[in-house]
């Protein structure tokens, strides 16, 4: 697409988009009078203007119905979640019964990798990114240590080829291949939180399972970004905060996904609690657990309703404009972005992009350098109406989300961060 830097171009943009009133459903932040251009959906999606209701819904219920609230109202507690399952597996690419909602993501990661990373003596190694996001490395260590393993040795880090920023496919089949008879679990993210670089998660699922290996991926910044087939790329598990792209607000619940063909396997591992029994038995109080047929079985408590609500209200309006509309309107939006930030940046005088611009790479985030005092730089940002955010030593990141920025606040922050930069 042949673009230009003006406000009529961006403004005819925004014209012809076919989803630009969905910016309407959400509150956009305001910095002084002026509603700001929010580019951290990466971080904390903004708030659907339906949100307060579905938690005004659910307390109702519960002042109206007590306990009872499970079984009664219009949306009983006890199958309130069983619509989103289909909403989030359109957005994930799995089998609605792959997909549960549960506790947080950091939390998934270990209940999931309980189940999934079941090292031997002599094969026990986890292969993942190098700078994985730290929670990750944390859960990483400890589930090794947990198992009786040295982190030093059982950790295998892939990193980017000295002075670059990116991780190649090449290099992360070659660990692969390096380490197939001692490898357990390959475990990346979907997309890098740092550099919004997307890994191959098709190929890599398919190198982890040639090595005898199990592939699980975090998606926190793929799930309502990128487009993902988690089914049939035969990927063994997953998990994602819904709270980034996924706008359920901070804190919300948490998803996973495990493959169809573990849910029947009887020796799987598992940590187990009453709300995992099946349901057609679950108040019955037997002794034996009985697992939900389904990725349910995962789940051990209560699901929270306040949560669940929010997050019914996000996903709902997913299901109104279709996953595959905003996937594509993303590559439009960071097309147009990454047409901007090569015209304010004349010669590379400026900055350096560490994202890739190959958009089958990539998803909406786009990650800079700053040359100059970058940090000086970003602090005027939010004075200046622009959400972004920082990350150490001198990254800036800004994602231009499909649902509510329009081509208009990419071309605003162009005009700005210019302005910024030639101070
Ligand atoms: C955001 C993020 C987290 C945060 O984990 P929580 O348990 O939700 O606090 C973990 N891992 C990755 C890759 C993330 O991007």
């Amino acid at each position: 697409m042949q673009h230009e830097f003006s406000l009529d171009y961006a403004k005819h943009l925004d014209d012809k988009d076919a989803l630009k009133q969905y910016r309407n459903k959400f509150y956009i932040p305001y910095v002084g009078d002026k509603e700001a251009i929010y580019f951290l959906g990466n971080s904390l999606g903004l708030q659907p203007k339906t949100a307060q209701d579905e938690v005004l819904n659910v307390m109702e219920n519960w002042a109206n119905f007590g306990v009872e609230g499970f079984f009664m109202g219009e949306d009983p507690w006890l199958n309130y979640h069983k619509t989103l399952s289909p909403i989030l597996s359109d957005i994930v690419g799995a089998l609605p019964h792959e997909i549960v909602t549960m506790n947080h993501l950091t939390v998934n990661l270990h209940l999931l990798m309980i189940s999934f990373y079941r090292p031997t003596a002599t094969r026990y190694k986890i292969i993942c990114e190098a700078k994985a996001f730290p929670s990750d490395q944390y859960a990483f260590q400890s589930q090794v240590k947990l198992h009786g393993f040295n982190p030093a040795d059982a950790i295998i880090e892939v990193h980017p080829k000295p002075g670059t920023h990116l991780i190649t496919k090449d290099d992360i089949l070659a660990t692969i291949e390096a380490h197939k008879d001692s490898v357990a679990l390959v475990l990346f993210s979907g997309v890098n939180y740092f550099t919004g670089q997307v890994f191959d998660i098709e190929t890599i699922t398919k190198a982890a399972h040639q090595a005898g290996a199990k592939a699980g991926f975090d998606l926190a910044h793929a799930a309502g970004n990128i487009a993902l087939q988690l089914h049939q790329w035969n990927v063994d598990f997953a998990c994602w905060c819904n709270y980034k792209y996924l706008n359920s607000g901070p804190g919300s619940i948490a998803g996973a996904y495990i493959h169809e063909k573990h849910l029947s396997d009887t020796n799987l591992q598992r940590l187990e609690g009453w709300w995992g029994n099946d349901e057609k038995n679950r108040f019955k109080m037997e002794p034996t657990f009985t697992p939900s047929p389904n990725a349910e079985a995962w789940q051990m408590s209560t699901a929270p309703m306040l949560l669940l609500a929010t997050h019914k209200a996000s996903l709902n309006i997913y299901k109104e404009v279709g996953f595959n509309n905003l996937v594509a309107k993303s590559q439009q939006l960071s097309s147009f972005m990454f047409y901007v930030l090569d015209t304010i940046n004349t010669d590379g005088k400026y900055f350096k992009i560490i994202t890739p611009t190959n958009p089958n790479e990539r998803g909406c985030q786009v990650s800079i350098i700053v040359n100059a005092d970058a940090k000086a730089v970003f602090d005027k940002l939010l004075p200046n109406g622009i959400f972004a955010d920082w990350r150490e030593p001198n990254v800036i990141r800004v994602a231009a989300v499909p649902m509510y920025n329009s081509f208009e606040d990419i071309y605003l922050f162009g005009i700005t961060l210019h302005k910024l930069l030639a101070q």
